[in-house]
C-alpha cells in the first residue's frame, strides 16, 4: 500500500477551538459559516436550563434541560465544566470535548470566558481560544435589538456584561472583529487552517512511516 501523510486528522493530534464573545456578537453565525467550510469540525453541544429560542432545536443547538435534570447531571459528574451565565446554567458534557479530542477529532464550541479557561487548563496544548469582538458597543446593541429576543432592560444588562467580558480578551490566543460577516468568517477560517497545519501538531510516527 502506498504510504502517505494524508488525512484530515490521522496525521495530526485532535484539537478544540473555543469561541467566546458577548451575547449578540455573532458567534453562532460565525461558527455556522466556518463549519460549512470545514465540514470535519464537530460541534460540542452544551446543555442549558434556558428556554429554546425560535428556530433552536434540542440536540442541535443545545440540550434543553429543566433545573432538576441539570442538577442531576451535575451530581452524576456528567459535565466537564458548567457555569451560570445570564441567570441560566450551561454545561459542557465530558464526551463533547475531551473524549473527541483524545480520539483525534477537531472540535469547535462556544463557551463563556470561564468555560474557555477551563478547557485551556485541561488541554493546554490542544485548545485554541478565539475571542470575537463586535465592531463597537453600538453595533452590538443594534444586533441584540435586531435579533429581537430580549427586552430593553435585558439588552442593557447584556451590554454591561459585554464590557466586563471584553476586558478578558487577554486570556485568548486570537481576537477577531466580527464587522463584515464574510470577512470575519474568512479570518476565523485562516486561524483554524494555520493552527491545524502547525508542525507541532503532526505525529512524528506518521511522518517516519511515510519516509521509510
Ligand atoms: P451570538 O451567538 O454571539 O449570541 P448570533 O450569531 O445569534 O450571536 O448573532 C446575533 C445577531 O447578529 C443575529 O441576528 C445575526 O444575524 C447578526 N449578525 C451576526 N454577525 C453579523 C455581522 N457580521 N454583521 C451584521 N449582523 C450580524
Ligand atoms: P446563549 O444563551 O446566548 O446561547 O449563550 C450564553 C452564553 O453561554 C454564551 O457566552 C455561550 O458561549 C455560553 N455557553 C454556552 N454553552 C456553554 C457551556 O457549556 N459552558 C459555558 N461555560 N458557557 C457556555
Amino acid at each position: 500500500m502506498k504510504k502517505t501523510a494524508q488525512n484530515a486528522a490521522g496525521g495530526r493530534r485532535g484539537m478544540v477551538f473555543v469561541i467566546s464573545a458577548p451575547s449578540g456578537t455573532g458567534k453562532t453565525t460565525l461558527i455556522n459559516a466556518v463549519r460549512s467550510r470545514f465540514p470535519f469540525l464537530e460541534q460540542s453541544v452544551s446543555c442549558t436550563t434556558r428556554r429554546p429560542r425560535t428556530g433552536e432545536k434540542n440536540g442541535r443547538d443545545y440540550f434543553f434541560l429543566t433545573d432538576e435534570e441539570f442538577q442531576s447531571r451535575i451530581d452524576g459528574d456528567y459535565f466537564f465544566e458548567w457555569a451560570e451565565v445570564y441567570g441560566h446554567r450551561y454545561g459542557t458534557p465530558k464526551e463533547g470535548i475531551v473524549r473527541r479530542v483524545a480520539a483525534g477529532n477537531y472540535v469547535i464550541c462556544s463557551l463563556d470566558v470561564q468555560g474557555a479557561l477551563a478547557v485551556k487548563d485541561l488541554l493546554p496544548d490542544d485548545a485554541v481560544l478565539i475571542f470575537v469582538l463586535p465592531p463597537s458597543i453600538m453595533a452590538l446593541k443594534q444586533r441584540l435589538t435586531g435579533r429581537a429576543l430580549d427586552d430593553n432592560a435585558a439588552i442593557e444588562r447584556r451590554l454591561d456584561e459585554a464590557r466586563t467580558e471584553i476586558r478578558r480578551y487577554v486570556h485568548y490566543d486570537y481576537v477577531v472583529v466580527n464587522d463584515e460577516l464574510e470577512h470575519a468568517a474568512a479570518l476565523l477560517g485562516s486561524i483554524l487552517s494555520a493552527e491545524i497545519h502547525c508542525s507541532k501538531r503532526w505525529n512524528a510516527e506518521i511522518i517516519e512511516n511515510m519516509i521509510s
